[in-house]
């Protein structure tokens, strides 16, 4: 299975390299691993006649009647005209014309298949896959042939989605059975009624009929999941073994005092829940890597006390790092009130930090004086060191990168222990998947009382209508949010709308009776900064600007978001926006303005947020609408790279995966058992690192 490419009949050096280029096929096994997309039933030949607008994909058979250069420049063209009893149908190529045009024979008899279209009523397929007849009056094949993913380039050297069929059927040729080795432990198919690999992969190919060719996808799909999640089984039990941590032994004084004569509210089932989790961890004895996603307003900052609290009662140190001042502010705020009576110090050290203060907080935390520091970026800067770091907290940053964290563990001799909070819930599957070799925990429950925010979808015509019902807030004594779109692909169109946005929200409330601020990307901070607080001070009523507007900015009294253009935001944002109001004691209102020209998909968008509040609902839409590739964060990870699988539609297989992945490393981390050799040996074989040594 590990033998080059090259050496496969019909392969050769030339397209050997093109495969590893164009494909990222290098071995025998990658081929075997390059699924069809589908098949074509070579039975069926559609009469032109026949052919809808319903059509999706077909086969046509016909005579070549001529065919022409047409067009120049982009739009150059070569097309063909195949005429059966019943019609004429158009082939169109874009690319790769001089090859094909030297291939046609006028009058000869070719099959072709290919995505229906229609230009003017007329039928046409744009680069179909051809396929001369050399006798037509034979039966046609009663196979169902396998049609692959290819590239242009590819197609130019003869290796288009359907003659690939040719090398991944040369390659079967050489196999049998024995030859191609089982990779999952007898037990495991056995239990699970799975059909071997060898018949799998046969089938996936070359199904011998509808129900094999199941049988072959509900085995493939579960061998892929289950193999990534034994790796990443296999990399957390290994840090988990390996990665010492500083214990935090017990739960003491400052945690008991604060909670029995501090805590201003009972805290939910989730907060409690969560906290246990980091008990349970941070006393284990190895470090902690732990990622907690709270909802917008699920109460995140309280259980990031609490937790600090155990550290400091175990004489450890902890800092608590946020990406802007204003939230580094906002924090520091927050926990010296809580903390107030307690004997602790807190200190803030942001970017604008004066000198002077800035080495008394330094030497503060070398000398251990200082036992809670919240801060920026500027925390992680080699100047600030620490007597005893035993917990970093960094918030609303899920991209808070493993160099980052590196530089963490470098203040104290052992790695503190760490947890990432973020408020952009991300969907269960793409989560165990994407950052299944961290622990994370889940606050999916809002803190009792709240009001729920009420969400409307207003088409632009209605805007007029829409800023008098924030006037008549205003008027109540509230505040407002504007937020305008800046996509980078279109930045100068956005902000220019935002400039006009904005005189037109000046000119509808005029000064002195209302106040406006504003803040975008192209301010300098400071000046973003000083418009954010004096919002926040209530000197400002309307707060208008694009996403710049905080996430984690708390300001109780605005109660209005209106956002504008809508649907140029993905749910995930909008639901980050939506949840800057209702955080007070005042009903709240988020208003989504869009034009009335809407696709499908932005409708849909629009409908999942009147619909519903909860952030894990949304990420579960917003993946099912956008596809895994597309979610925040995970763009670059190539974990969710699968061939088969689809973490969107196999939840159950992946749920399955995981379960026995874990129970398997849990009982044989090395896979040593004489029943999981196979896997053992399969996994050594994967190419790039082994998981046994991967940890990071
Ligand atoms: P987030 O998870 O978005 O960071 P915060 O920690 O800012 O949320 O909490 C949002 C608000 O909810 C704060 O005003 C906080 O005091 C309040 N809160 C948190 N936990 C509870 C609770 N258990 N009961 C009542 N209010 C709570
Ligand atoms: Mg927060």
């Amino acid at each position: 299975m590990s033998q080059p490419i090259e050496y496969l009949k019909g392969v050769g050096p030339l397209r050997a390299d093109l495969l590893k280029k164009e494909l990222g096929l290098f071995t025998y096994q990658d081929l075997l691993y390059l699924f069809p997309y589908r098949h074509i039933d070579k039975t069926s030949i559609t009469k032109i006649e026949d052919l809808t607008t319903l059509t999706e994909y077909a086969q046509v058979q016909g005579r070549l009647w001529y065919f022409e250069n047409a067009g120049g420049g982009s739009a150059k063209r070569l097309t063909a005209y195949l005429k059966d009893d019943t019609g004429v149908i158009e082939l169109t190529w874009f690319k790769g014309m001089n090859w094909v045009e030297k291939m046609l024979k006028q009058d000869a008899v070719y099959n072709a298949f290919g995505k229906i279209g229609f230009f003017m009523d007329k039928p046409q397929i744009v680069h179909p896959e051809i396929e001369l007849v050399t006798d037509p009056k034979a039966a046609v094949k009663s196979y169902l042939e396998p049609i692959y993913p290819t590239t242009e380039k590819l197609r130019a050297k003869g290796l288009g989605g359907r003659q690939i069929s040719k090398l991944t059927a040369a390659l079967f040729s050489l196999l049998n059975e024995r030859e191609l080795e089982e990779n999952l432990p007898h037990y495991l198919l056995q239990k699970l009624k799975l059909v071997s690999r060898y018949e799998a992969l046969l089938n996936i190919h070359f199904p011998s009929s509808a129900q094999a060719y199941e049988q072959a996808v509900r085995r493939l799909k579960f061998e892929e999941l289950f193999i990534a999640q034994l790796r990443l089984a296999i990399v957390r039990i290994e840090r988990h073994r390996k990665s010492k941590g500083v214990v935090f032994s017990k739960v003491g004084e400052l945690f008991n005092a604060f909670y029995q004569n501090h805590l201003p509210f009972q805290l939910t089932g989730a907060q409690k829940r969560v906290l246990k989790e980091i008990r349970t961890d941070t006393g284990s004895g190895h470090q902690m890597n732990r990622l907690l996603q709270g909802d917008v307003g699920s109460g995140k900052t309280i259980v990031a006390l609490l937790a600090m609290l155990i550290a400091i009662d175990n004489g450890y140190q902890c800092c608590m790092m946020a990406p802007t001042e204003i939230l580094s502010q906002q924090h520091y705020a927050t926990i010296s009130r809580l903390a107030e009576g307690l004997p602790l110090q807190v200190k803030l050290l942001t970017g604008s930090t004066p000198a002077k203060n800035r080495r008394v907080i330094q030497k503060g935390l070398t000398e251990g004086l200082i036992q809670i520091v919240i801060g920026t970026h500027a925390l992680i800067e080699e100047t600030v060191q620490f007597k005893n770091l035993g917990l970093a907290i960094v918030d609303e940053q899920h991209r808070f990168g493993v160099e980052q964290r590196a530089k963490l563990w470098k203040k104290s001799s052992l790695p503190p222990h760490i947890l990432v909070m973020t408020a952009t819930p991300i969907p269960r599957t793409l989560a165990m998947t994407a950052y299944g070799d961290l622990d994370y925990s889940i606050m999916d429950e809002l803190p009792p009382g709240r009001q729920p925010i009420t969400t409307v979808h207003r088409f632009d015509t209605a805007r007029h209508k829409v800023l008098e019902f924030v006037k008549s807030e205003i008027d109540a004594g509230r505040q407002a949010y504007i937020v305008f779109p800046l996509i980078e692909e279109s930045a100068k169109l956005d902000y220019e709308n935002l400039m006009s946005g904005y005189e037109n929200i000046k000119a509808f409330f005029p000064e002195p009776k209302y106040w406006i601020s504003m803040v975008h990307g192209r301010q300098p901070w400071e000046l973003k900064e000083a418009n954010m607080q004096r919002f926040k001070n209530k000197d400002t009523q309307i707060l208008v600007g694009t996403t710049v507007i905080e996430v984690g900015v708390d300001v109780p009294n605005a109660t209005v978001m209106v956002i504008e253009s809508a649907e140029k935001f993905g749910l995930s944002q909008l639901h980050q926006l939506r949840g800057r109001v209702g955080r007070g004691a005042e009903k709240s209102y988020c208003i989504l303005i869009t034009s009335t020209e809407l696709g499908a998909e932005a409708r849909e968008r629009m409908k999942t947020m009147v619909q519903t509040a909860n952030g894990f609902e949304i990420a579960e839409k917003d993946l099912e609408l956008r596809g895994p590739g597309d979610i925040e964060g995970t763009r670059q990870s190539g974990v969710l790279n699968f061939r088969i699988a689809s973490i969107v539609h196999d939840k159950p297989i992946l749920d399955a995966a995981k379960k026995i992945a874990e129970e398997m490393v849990e009982n044989d981390p090395e896979l040593t058992n004489p029943e999981n050799n196979p896997l053992k040996q399969y996994l050594l074989s994967l190419k790039g690192k082994t998981p046994w040594s991967k940890i990071s």
